[in-house]
């Protein structure tokens, strides 16, 4: 009859240097098998663990052959060997390994998270172990509030639970007083009898005598072995419902990863808060550059009309700057045909802009007018009272309404006396009365502070003198013209209208700007993702025993590595949080003060670019934790259980 576990020639070297090994097995041979409750003796340092170790499946660097009913370990590729010691082996060791952050229910239900065993089942079992153990009570407890007997108790709970034919316990009283000791043996005894087969390494003479078989280690070869018990075990009964072998599920993995997270509470919330100031600059960045956006197409479209064009003449050796009108030139009728035959231009509007050279007369005082500017079809100046001027009517700025009177509704209906004079020689060339039809409302900035004046081409035109057109208003037909428009009069020498180009140059600055912000975003976020990435190295170090833990009860490498990725995204999730938190806070703030400087919201706060920040951090965290997580799957299963 085949044993259940055959091992033959088994050769066991440590590698001490390149050139010096140390042989701890030297080719031991014996059998083991169901029902059998075996003691493993020896001196330490005999080889006891390796031997454990090799036959549940931890260490694989060995000659000679293992078979586990019948089936050489050899043979297994990693994912077999996982699953041998998932549901095959229960481990049981001295230090009762028991993972610090699951609760005494958790740790049981370890082993079964990984295999396709039904919830209903899962509860069932764990609930008769638990009285089985006399632990009752105790579900909720964490392995820390529990004593050594208790730890070990659950320890052999969670050996249990998948059911494994064979139980390897390395030293399990070693860390217990002799009642719990004896418990302890007690109950491996009655597992035994079961008909598993329980492998006991001790040192304790009074425990290997409790055992049916005593095997005693001596420099790697067995120098006693009292003979298979005369058991003619098994029934070999079948398993009640066969489970299988499945990978830890993502809600497991995140439930993990959440408890470790958890467990650095202060740590983990700073580094989210580091991390949460880089998504921070991101999402404000998206913010204000959509809020922008909404700012100059409303700018665009609202004041000027998309397919006005205005052109201006200025000699060549003008200082133009902005709305430094004092340089502008006549355009000439040849000119004036010129820009007319454009292709694309549909029509064309003759204007006058006069500056420094109009006083005003109102009552018996007078006032200089800085820039009188006649209107043209499209013009739609936001006005705080009245409405666009008529033939003889006029419109003024808010600050020359100011020299006038302070209530601005009285002020509508008022004549005042227009004198236009030449500039060089001081004489009147059209003095005319008006009526103020409307007051423009001032947006803040410098341009509307000055004092201005708009009336119609034709009031400031007489047959003795006809003013000067020194700006054109081009209407093309259709948007798509409107840059062909442009580049030509550019190529003729003239300029684009003053006011387009300074929301040009306005855009480019914000550009600038954005580009700014985006390359400090750009540098935040790499930050971010080394930050994580460092964070959760020192999980993977703090954790190596732990994860040797989970490796020994069957978790696969994907396992670890699913573990600590989720605990990256997790991380992520967090940082995103707190930085869409700090974005909209600190926008919502800057909005209130832009509002009262430039009178429009600024920064648009808005769910797309708060979803957008959010998986921006999750996703830069899932790819920082890539390196950590493959590194802690890549861990040798014996090497982690070692760690301290
Ligand atoms: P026991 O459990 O019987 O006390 P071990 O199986 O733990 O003994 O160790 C047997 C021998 O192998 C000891 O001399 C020990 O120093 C050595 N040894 C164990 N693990 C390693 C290792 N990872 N590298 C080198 N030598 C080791
Ligand atoms: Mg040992």
């Amino acid at each position: 009859m085949m044993a259940l576990i055959e091992i033959k020639d088994l050769i066991k070297e440590y590698r001490i240097n390149d050139n010096k090994s140390q042989q701890v097995l030297k080719g031991l041979s014996f059998s083991m098998n169901h029902g059998e409750f075996i003691a493993i003796v020896g001196e330490s340092g005999s080889g006891k663990s390796t031997l454990l170790n090799i036959i549940g499946g931890l260490d694989s660097d060995y000659k000679g052959s293992v078979k586990i009913g019948g089936k050489n370990l050899k043979d297994f590729n990693f994912k077999e060997l996982d699953d041998y010691r998932k549901l095959n082996i229960g481990f049981i060791f001295q230090s009762f390994n028991l993972i610090p952050t699951y609760t005494v229910m958790e740790n049981i239900l370890a082993p079964s998270d990984m295999t396709t065993m039904p919830d209903k089942i899962k509860k069932e079992k764990a609930s008769k172990l638990l009285s089985r153990l006399g632990l009752k009570g105790y579900e909720d407890k964490m392995p820390s509030s529990l004593s050594g007997g208790e730890k070990q108790r659950v320890a052999i709970a969670r050996a249990l639970m998948n059911d494994p034919d064979i139980i390897l316990a390395d030293e399990p009283t070693g860390a217990l007083d002799k009642n719990n000791a004896e418990n302890i043996v007690t109950l491996l005894k009655s597992i035994a009898a079961e008909g598993k087969l329980v492998v006991v390494v001790t040192h304790s003479q009074k425990v290997a005598n409790q055992c049916d078989r005593i095997i005693r280690l001596e420099y790697g070869t067995i120098s006693h072995d009292s003979g298979m018990a005369v058991k003619n075990n098994p029934e070999n009964k079948e398993k009640a419902g066969k489970i299988s072998s499945k990978r830890l599920g993502i809600i497991h993995s995140f439930l993990i990863a959440y408890k470790n997270i958890r467990k650095n509470k202060l740590r983990n919330v700073l580094v989210s808060l580091g991390t949460g100031i880089g998504i921070f600059s991101v999402v404000a960045l998206l913010f204000l550059s959509r809020g922008i956006g909404n700012y100059v197409t409303n700018q665009m479209y609202s004041q000027t009309n998309p397919l006005l064009v205005e052109v201006t003449k200025v000699s060549d050796n003008a200082n133009r700057r902005f709305l430094n009108f004092t340089q502008l030139e006549p355009f000439s009728d040849a000119e004036i045909k010129q820009l007319s035959e454009i292709p694309g231009v549909a029509s064309v509007e003759k204007g006058c802009i006069i500056t420094g050279s109009t006083s005003l007369f109102f009552n018996d005082s007078n006032e200089n007018i800085a820039m009188l500017s006649t209107i043209y079809k499209d013009f739609s100046p936001d006005l705080k009272e009245g409405s666009l001027p008529e033939s003889g009517q006029i419109i003024i700025s808010e600050s020359l309404a100011n020299s006038i009177g302070k209530d601005y509704a009285s002020i509508i209906g008022k004549e005042i006396t227009l004198k236009i004079e030449n500039n060089n020689s001081q004489s009147v060339v059209n003095e005319k009365t008006y009526t103020i039809s409307g007051i423009i409302e001032s947006d803040g900035s410098p341009a509307s502070r000055l004092k201005t004046g708009y009336v119609n081409f034709a009031d400031i035109t007489t047959e003795q003198n006809t003013p000067p057109i020194n700006i054109l208003y081009l209407t093309a037909s259709s948007q798509k013209d409107v840059d062909f428009i442009k580049s030509d009069i550019k190529r003729f020498g003239f300029n684009v209208n003053s006011r387009d180009s300074a929301l040009n140059r306005i855009i480019s600055f914000i550009n600038t700007v954005t580009i700014g912000l985006t390359g400090i975003a750009a540098v935040s976020l790499v930050v971010s993702g080394i930050m994580i990435l460092v964070v959760l190295f020192i999980s993977v170090v703090e954790r190596t025993k732990e994860i040797g833990i989970l490796r020994a009860i069957g978790a696969r490498a994907s396992d670890i590595k699913s573990i600590f990725i989720s605990e990256g995204a997790l991380l992520g999730l967090g940082s995103g949080i707190i930085g869409v938190f700090i974005a909209v806070i600190i926008s919502a703030i800057a909005n209130r003060i832009l509002y009262r400087i430039t009178g429009t919201q600024l920064i648009a706060i808005n769910l797309p670019n708060i979803f957008t920040g959010i998986l921006i951090s999750v996703g830069i965290s899932i790819l920082a934790s890539l390196i950590p997580a493959t590194k802690a799957s890549g861990l040798e299963p014996v090497e982690s259980l070692r760690h301290e």
